[in-house]
C-alpha cells in the first residue's frame, strides 16, 4: 500500500470534494444510500439527500456481529473514585430499554427531549436512546440553573425532561431534580419527566415524575430502530456563551456522523486497542461529538470520569489516565494551565506510560502550556493535536492527522484544515491574506458536520454565519497562516484591542504574560481610551505560593514590554485568585471587558462561578482607589 502525505490527500479531497466525502460516508451503516451527496443551497446544506440511517445502529448494532460486542465500551469512574464497566453489549441492551421506555411514555420521531443529568453512562445511555427512536435530544449541562434550562426546554420545546435525583460536583450533591421541579411551572411542553436514581437523595415526586429504573423494568430489550434522513435533526446543543447569549445549534445525522467516523480516525488515529480518555462533559460539543458518536462508532473503549479535574487532589486526569490505561488524553488549555500551576511533581508521580497521543480543545493553547504538556505529560513521546473547531462545525476542522501523515508540529499552531474542509484567512473584503498576516479564519464551501442552522431560527443562521463574507461560512475567530501555512488561532475576532491603531490580538497578549514565570493565567480586556483607542486593562492569577505583590506587578509589565513591545504595555494590572469563565471553562471576555469599562454586565446564566466575577470586580474597584 503507498503511503500518501497529508497534503496529497488534501488536495485530493478539494478536487473532487462530493467523492471523497461520499467515500467517507460509506464507513457508516445505511438503511438506503444517498441520492446525492451534497444538496447545497445556500446556505443550507443537505449532505447524502435522499440516505436514511439510524444513529444508534452505527454505534451500537454495527458491532453485535464482531469481536467488539463483548469489549468495555465504556469505563466510568467517579470524583470518589468508583467505577462501572459497560460493554458495548451492555450499552446496547440498555440503550434498547430506555427506547422502550421513552417510547412507552410517548416519544415519537421527531420529538425533543431534553436531558439534564450528571457525567454518568445514562446520560449517553439517553441521547442513543432517543436517537434510536429518531428524537432529536437537547443535553443541557448539568451545571445549569433553573433559568438556563427553562429558556433551553421553552426553546426546544421538549416533550420530556430526563434528569436524575442529583449528582455530585466536588463533593457536593447538585440537586438536578429540584431544578427541574422549579422549572416545571414556566414549561409547558413537558409532559414527563423521568428521574434516575443517582445520588440517593430524597426528592419530591410529582404528577409528571416516572422512575428511571422502573420505566426500563418493565421495557423489552429490543427496540425497533426508527430510520431517519440523513439531514434528520439528531440533536440541538447550545453553544457555551462565551461572546454572547448562548446559539441554539442544530445537527443533522449522516453528514455530521461521516464528518465524526472520518476526522477522529485521521485525527487521533483511533486502534480497537486504544483507551479513549476525552475529559469533556457530554453537555458540550465536544462530549457529543467525541465521547458519544465517535468512538462508538468506532467500536472503542472510552473513559468517562465524572468529576472536577481537582478534586479531592489536583491530580484527577493524572489518576484516571493510570488507573485505567488512557492511550489518548484530549483535554483542555484550561485545565492544563490550572494543572499546571501545582507544579510537575503532581503528574510525576504518577505512570502515564500508556498515552501515546495528546490532544486540546475549546481554546487556543499557550505555546507554554503546549511545551508542559509536551514535556511534562508526554514526555516528549507523545505527539500533540491542537483540535480547532466549534459547536456549529460538529467536529474538528484543524488538526494534525496522526492517522494520515506525522508534520512537524509547532507548539500553538493547530496546524491544516483537516482534508475536505477548505479553510482560508481573509480580510476585512474577504480576500485571503498573505503569510503571516492576521486576518479573519473563513470555511469556503461546506462540510458534513455543518450545523443544519439555529434552532428554530434561520434567519440567525444566516445573518450569524454566512453575511460577514459574501459565500463563506464565517467563524468568528482570528487567525494567521504562517509562511509554512500552519494555522494559528489568535482568539475570538471580536476579541481584538486597537490600542493607538495597532491591532493585537487578546490571545497573542495573554500568552505572553502567562509566559512570565510567575503568572498560571491571564485575561486581558479594553478599556476605552480617549487618546490611544483603548488601554490593555490585565487580569492574572498568579501560580500558587507567589505573592502579589507591587514588585511583581513592575515586573511583569516589563516582560510584556520586552517580550511584545512598549505598544503592548499594560495600564493596569490586577491579580485576582479566579478569571470569570464559562462553565465550559473558556475566559468570559466580554464580561471582563464590561468590568474594565463599567459597562452594564449582560447574559451571564453560562458563567461558572459567580463569585470569580464579584471577585475580579472587587479587585478592580480596590485597585483603582489605591491608584487614584
Ligand atoms: P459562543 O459561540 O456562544 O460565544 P463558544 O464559541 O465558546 O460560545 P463553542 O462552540 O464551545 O462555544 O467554542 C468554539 C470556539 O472555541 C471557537 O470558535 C474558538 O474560538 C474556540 N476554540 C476551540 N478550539 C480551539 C483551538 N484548538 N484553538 C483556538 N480556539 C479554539
Ligand atoms: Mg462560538
Amino acid at each position: 500500500m503507498t503511503v500518501r502525505t497529508l497534503e496529497q490527500v488534501a488536495k485530493e479531497a478539494l478536487a473532487d470534494p462530493d467523492r471523497f466525502w461520499g467515500r467517507q460516508a460509506e464507513n457508516l451503516v445505511w438503511h438506503r444510500k444517498w441520492d446525492r451527496v451534497l444538496d447545497w443551497n445556500p446556505p443550507f446544506a443537505r449532505w447524502f439527500a435522499g440516505g436514511l440511517l439510524n444513529a444508534s445502529i452505527n454505534c451500537l448494532d454495527r458491532h453485535m456481529g464482531s469481536d467488539t460486542k463483548n469489549k468495555a465500551a465504556m469505563i466510568w469512574e467517579s470524583e470518589s473514585g468508583e467505577s462501572r464497566t459497560l460493554t458495548y453489549f451492555q450499552l446496547y441492551r440498555y440503550v434498547n430499554k430506555f427506547a422502550n421506555a421513552l417510547k412507552d411514555l410517548g416519544v415519537k420521531k421527531g420529538d425533543r427531549v431534553t436531558i439534564y443529568m450528571p457525567m454518568v453512562p445514562e446520560l449517553p445511555v439517553a441521547m442513543l436512546a432517543c436517537a434510536r427512536l429518531g428524537a432529536t435530544h437537547s443535553v443541557v449541562f448539568s451545571g445549569f440553573s433553573s433559568q438556563a434550562l427553562v429558556d433551553r426546554i421553552n426553546d426546544a420545546k421538549s416533550k420530556v425532561i430526563v434528569t436524575a435525583d442529583g449528582g455530585f460536583r466536588k463533593g457536593r450533591l447538585v440537586d438536578l431534580k429540584k431544578v427541574v421541579d422549579e422549572s416545571l411551572s414556566s414549561t409547558p411542553s413537558v409532559e414527563h419527566v423521568v428521574v434516575l436514581k443517582r445520588a440517593g437523595n430524597a426528592v419530591k415526586s410529582g404528577p409528571k415524575d416516572v422512575w428511571w429504573h422502573e420505566a426500563i423494568e418493565r421495557a423489552s430489550a429490543y427496540c425497533e430502530p426508527e430510520m431517519v434522513e440523513s439531514t434528520h435533526p439528531l440533536f440541538i446543543l447550545y453553544t457555551s456563551g462565551t461572546t454572547g447569549k448562548p446559539k441554539g445549534v442544530m445537527h443533522g445525522t449522516g453528514g455530521y456522523l461521516t464528518h465524526l467516523y472520518a476526522t477522529a480516525k485521521w485525527v487521533f488515529d483511533f486502534k480497537k486497542t486504544d483507551v479513549f480518555f476525552c475529559t469533556a462533559d457530554i453537555g458540550w460539543v465536544t462530549g457529543h461529538s467525541y465521547m458519544v458518536y465517535a468512538p462508538l462508532m468506532h467500536g472503542l473503549t472510552e473513559i468517562m470520569y465524572d468529576g472536577a479535574p481537582d478534586h479531592p487532589a489536583p491530580d484527577r486526569h493524572w489518576a484516571v489516565a493510570e488507573k485505567h490505561g488512557a492511550t489518548i488524553l484530549y483535554t483542555t488549555p484550561t485545565a492544563l494551565r490550572m494543572y499546571m500551576k501545582y507544579g510537575d511533581a503532581i503528574p510525576n508521580s504518577f505512570d502515564l506510560s500508556s498515552l501515546r497521543l495528546l490532544g486540546t480543545v475549546g481554546e487556543p493553547i499557550n505555546p507554554e502550556v503546549w511545551m508542559w504538556y509536551f514535556k511534562t505529560i508526554g514526555k516528549e513521546r507523545c505527539p500533540i493535536v491542537d483540535t480547532w473547531w466549534q459547536t456549529e462545525t460538529g467536529g474538528i476542522m484543524l488538526s494534525a492527522c496522526t492517522g494520515i501523515d506525522f508534520v512537524p508540529m509547532k507548539p500553538g499552531s493547530a496546524t491544516f484544515p483537516v482534508p475536505g474542509v477548505d479553510a482560508a484567512v481573509v480580510d476585512e473584503e474577504g480576500k485571503t491574506v498573505a503569510p503571516g498576516t492576521k486576518g479573519y479564519l473563513v470555511v469556503k464551501r461546506p462540510w458534513p458536520g455543518m450545523l443544519l442552522s439555529l434552532w428554530g431560527d434561520d434567519e440567525k443562521y444566516k445573518k450569524t454565519y454566512w453575511s460577514r463574507f459574501e459565500g463563506m461560512y464565517y467563524p468568528g475567530d482570528y487567525a494567521l497562516a504562517d509562511s509554512d501555512g500552519y494555522l494559528w488561532l489568535l482568539g475570538r475576532a471580536d476579541d481584538v484591542l486597537k490600542v493607538a491603531g495597532h491591532r493585537l490580538g487578546t490571545m497573542e497578549l495573554e500568552s505572553a504574560f502567562v509566559s512570565h514565570r510567575a503568572i498560571a493565567e491571564a485575561a486581558v480586556a479594553g478599556r476605552p481610551d480617549a487618546t490611544k483607542g483603548e488601554a490593555i486593562i490585565a487580569f492574572l492569577v498568579p501560580k500558587e505560593g507567589v505573592e502579589k505583590s507591587d514588585a511583581l506587578r513592575k515586573e511583569v509589565v516589563e516582560h510584556i514590554r520586552k517580550t511584545v513591545g512598549p505598544i503592548a504595555s499594560p495600564d493596569e494590572v490586577y491579580f485576582v485568585g479566579k478569571l470569570p469563565k464559562t462553565r465550559s471553562g473558556k475566559i468570559m471576555r466580554r464580561l471582563l471587558k464590561s468590568i474594565a469599562s463599567g459597562d452594564r454586565i449582560g447574559d451571564i446564566t453560562t458563567l461558572e462561578d459567580g463569585a470569580a466575577i464579584d471577585e475580579v470586580k472587587q479587585a478592580y474597584d480596590e485597585l483603582k482607589k489605591t491608584l487614584r
